[in-house]
Parts: C-alpha cells; structure tokens; sequence
C-alpha cells in the first residue's frame, strides 16, 4: 500500500466521523502486508491507550459495510481483515500446517487469466491452501 492517502480523507470519503480508533485500525491495516485478525489488530494498537474489544470490532464491521476493509477467511473460517484497495485486488495463499496467510500479488496470477483465458478479474475471493516454506 504505498499510497498516500491520508487516513482522515479515507473516512470522511465514506461519511465516517474521525474518531481515535477508527483512525488507529485504518493505520495498522495500512502497515501491514498481509490480512489481520482481530486479536492481532487489538495487539498492534497503541499500549498508552486502552481499547475496548467490542469497539474495535464495531469499527471493522463498519470499515467492511463501507467497503474499506475486506474480511478474509482463514482456514479455519475465522475472519481476518485487510484494507479493500480495488487496484490491488488479490488472493491469498495459506499453509495447511501453520496457518500462516500470505497476499499473492496480482502479477502472480492475473497474466495467465487475462492472457490465456481472456478473463477480466474484477473481485478475488481466492484462498489457496498448501504447505509453506517453513513447514515442508
Ligand atoms: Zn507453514
Ligand atoms: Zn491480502
């Protein structure tokens, strides 16, 4: 996500008032490379403050209605969560034995579709299970 936005904008663009941890989660999603549950979310958020569980997942669930945030399954069908930019539409790749998610980028799948299949991607929903470096 190399853009530059900034975070205020993105909500203000969707009708969403600037409150701290609207601000704070948009923030730890925009950092990270691959989708985040929500403990994981709870975790990266600033120590100084303390957050309430239930609020931060209202602010997900709202962030998903307004379509800033896609949620993702895992494996285990638990949700994670990762900023909905349509340039950068992708599926994931997850390890059977540790769990571990990772982004595909689009250059990494979406040549052969539109190449060989003349398919036009609009929206992935792709999980694609395997066995990661680490685990074979
Ligand atoms: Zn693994
Ligand atoms: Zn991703």
């Amino acid at each position: 996500m190399g853009n530059l936005v900034r975070l205020d904008e993105i909500l203000r663009s969707h009708n969403l008032k600037v409150t701290r941890s609207r601000i704070e989660v948009l923030k730890i999603l925009q950092s990270s490379h691959k989708p985040l549950s929500h403990s994981e979310i709870m975790e990266k958020l600033d120590r100084s403050h303390s957050w309430d569980r239930v609020t931060i997942y209202r602010t997900l669930g709202e962030f998903i209605e307004k379509k800033i945030v896609k949620p993702v399954l895992s494996l285990d069908r638990a949700t994670y969560f990762e900023l909905l930019d349509s340039q950068s539409e992708h599926a994931h790749i997850s390890c059977l034995e540790c769990g571990k998610m990772e982004c595909l980028e689009q250059d990494e799948y979406k040549f052969i579709l539109e190449k060989s299949r003349g398919f036009e991607v609009r929206s992935t929903e792709i999980l694609i299970k395997g066995i990661c470096k680490e685990c074979k």
